[in-house]
């Protein structure tokens, strides 16, 4: 995954979500079973499927923890060797302007580490997407993303490295809250572009022309005080079968969009849950509360760099070669500190960005009224994330609910509504 992709998602901007083919559903009323109702869906996964998901699900866990100290291991290779230094030194030759050392530096830095990143970033994205059957992608058109994904960065991550070596020579004590501001800032601006200079690299984007799906989205999105005339569908089928829609940028930039695997696999019933999923996203401001807990997050984080980055530099400073925070030559630091402290938030940042997610299942069974659409698309998002995991598993490791909660929140929601606010409904009839 890319280094801006994986900013997007750390803010769970990426709101995934999947469905399946719509098979007899059973009335709710008097005697309906939420529990058994739940178990139905359950079973309709054969256990070669439950494996199989569950395989890919917790080799993620592993590959999570592999990233980390992979990560550690290029940092210590990076100052151990006093590459970093001689990089830093060789800029400063070059100029002696302190933005553009900044900026050679960072080019360098990229390179090196993209180049020994490059065999864990093939294998977790290419192979390992080919071996469970869910990427779509030739090894030419996965080289062709990976090679934008890096050249976006080329020109990004100069720009934010530029602005938070600024503040941190220029304030030797509170560089940290200054640095929060910064690194929060960037967050925002590229959540601003991301939208219309992002993401049409990576996809073509246009308006959704069926009325017959359209119409009922713009419906629902008028009913819950949102004023749009368009919703945007994007070929998702490019890189992989996955089924799932997104809300993002913010501010004039915010859009709705589904992907076209979400059309072409599911009925109307799942659809409308999807989308007023992410309708739920949208009225719920999730985007901004994301972004105010996130700033809390980094300001931990740059709280925590503080106190660790003086302790390091004061033990292994002078054989590393880098003289302090100001000094780009502690990039590789900076990076494996905050590397640390992210590894140890993450089931933090998970149940921040799940309970976002939770709250917009919720608004989407009211808003769409289906909840065994609801049921199907997670019974289809459970072909990647692990169906029914235990407690402390999902709190760490979940950034979405696991599908068994989803599909029991449905019933639940079914048993407790449809037959007294609208017994039709609740067959699902107008799902073809
Ligand atoms: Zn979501």
């Amino acid at each position: 995954m890319g280094r801006i992709t994986t900013w997007c998602l750390i803010l769970g901007l990426t709101l995934l979500a999947t469905a399946g083919p719509v098979v007899a559903q059973s009335g709710s009323g008097e005697g309906f079973d939420v529990e058994a109702a739940t178990q139905e869906y359950l079973s309709r996964m054969s256990p070669e499927e439950r494996a199989r998901s569950d395989a890919y699900f917790e080799g993620g866990y592993w590959l999570q923890l592999w990233g980390f100290l992979y990560t550690l291991g290029v940092a210590w290779l990076l100052l151990g060797t006093g590459l970093s230094g001689r990089l830093r030194d060789r800029a400063e030759q070059w100029t002696r302007h302190r933005p553009l050392q900044t900026a050679i530096y960072t080019a360098f830095y990229l390179i090196i580490t993209t180049i020994l990143f490059f065999p864990l970033s093939v294998y977790q994205q290419f192979f390992r997407e080919h071996q469970y059957d869910l990427a779509t992608q030739s090894f030419p058109e996965w080289m062709r993303d990976f090679s934008v994904d890096l050249g976006l960065s080329v020109v990004l991550l100069p720009l934010l490295f530029i602005a938070l070596y600024g503040v941190f020579r220029r304030a030797p004590k509170t560089w940290w809250l200054w640095g929060s501001v910064v690194g929060l800032g960037f967050l925002a601006f590229l959540i601003l572009i991301a939208p219309v200079f992002i993401d049409p690299l990576f996809n073509t984007y246009e308006p959704l022309e069926d009325p017959a799906i359209k119409e009922p989205i713009l419906v629902m999105a008028r009913e819950n005080g949102i004023e749009v005339d368009n919703v945007f569908q994007f070929d998702a089928s490019r890189q992989s079968n996955r089924v799932s829609a997104n809300v993002s940028g913010f501010l004039g930039t915010m859009a709705i969009r589904l992907n076209d695997n979400l059309l072409n696999r599911c009925s109307l019933a799942e659809i409308k849950e999807v989308m007023a999923h992410e309708i739920g996203h949208y009225v719920l401001n999730h985007i901004y509360e994301l972004l105010i807990v996130f700033g809390l997050i980094l300001v931990g984080g740059f709280g925590f760099v503080r106190w660790a980055f003086d302790r390091v530099v004061a033990k292994w400073g002078q054989s590393w070669s880098v003289r302090g925070i100001g000094d780009i030559a502690g990039l590789p630091l900076l990076t494996a500190l905050f590397a640390t402290y992210f590894f140890v938030m993450t089931p933090f940042v998970n149940t921040t960005i799940r309970v976002n997610e939770a709250e917009a299942d919720l608004f989407a069974l009211h808003a769409a009224r289906e909840p065994d659409g609801a049921a199907e698309v997670a019974l289809k998002l459970s072909e990647y994330r692990k169906m029914d995991p235990g407690p402390i598993e999902e709190w760490i490791f979940y950034d979405h609910p696991s599908g068994r909660a989803r599909i029991h929140m449905a019933m639940t929601w079914k048993a407790e509504n449809l037959p007294a606010a609208d017994p039709v409904v609740g067959v699902g009839s107008e799902a073809e």
